[in-house]
């Protein structure tokens, strides 16, 4: 039987670093659908269609192969065969992705897509509308938290490894925007599933994260 694990929260609570230690030790597969938003995003803005213009963003996407491939760290991620996994990270995309995500018909076509991922494998798929709207009815439902300043401060982080240099406070206020936006937009809004167990994971290590969703799985 195919066990699923819906990852959901908002930006930067350390979903995807926790989903791929969990997939990893588990042994099942790792899907990172915010990676698919940002994808469409990525060739929406490339070429040149307006992000808010859905049915062009919707046809752009119909004629659009997202793939991914295993890696450590970090998983990569394809658009038609060519690599996008740096190019989808960049500020410019995180700051557009939320527009992209709320149009109804990319979601309907990406979720389509992520169940049809789900169905090859046991999985942890990390996002914002896992627990709600893809996989319903997944036997493990999680939802990470974490204050907006550790969060800005994990972001500062990683962007420091990569040599962006963004100030603290608009790290902050950018997660806030994002998080709004996807809290508020009509189609499958950041919730959390009445069924899901949050984890606050402000003052937790990685690994406690990840033992205490070990926990939670193997109840
Ligand atoms: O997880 P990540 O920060 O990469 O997600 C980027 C954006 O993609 C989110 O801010 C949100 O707008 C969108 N997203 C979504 N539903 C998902 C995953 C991501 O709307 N399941």
């Amino acid at each position: 039987q195919k066990i699923q694990v819906a990852l959901d929260g908002p930006a930067s609570a350390g979903k995807s670093t926790v989903a791929k230690l969990v997939a990893k030790k588990f042994g099942y597969i790792y899907c990172d659908t915010g990676a698919m938003y940002r994808a469409v995003t990525l060739k929406a803005i490339q070429s040149q269609i307006e992000l808010t213009d859905e049915s062009a963003v919707v046809a752009m996407l119909k004629q659009t192969q997202i793939s991914f491939q295993p890696g450590d760290p970090v998983q990569h991620v394809f658009i038609d065969g060519n690599e996008i996994t740096e190019a989808i990270r960049q500020p410019k995309i995180t700051n557009s992705v939320s527009t992209i995500a709320s149009l109804g018909g990319v979601r309907a076509e990406l979720v389509n897509r992520q169940r049809d991922i789900a169905k090859q494998s046991s999985i942890v798929m990390d996002g914002r509308d896992i627990g709600t709207a893809v996989l319903p009815n997944a036997p493990v439902k999680i939802f990470l938290i974490a204050s907006v300043s550790e969060r800005a401060e994990r972001r500062y982080k990683e962007n420091m490894g990569k040599g962006i240099e963004t100030p603290l406070e608009q790290l902050k206020k950018e997660i806030e925007i994002r998080d709004h936006k996807d809290s508020t937009r009509k189609v499958s809004p950041l919730t959390k599933a009445s069924d899901a167990i949050e984890v606050d994971t402000t003052s937790m290590s990685v690994e406690q994260v990840v033992d205490e969703i070990t926990k939670i799985i193997n109840e």
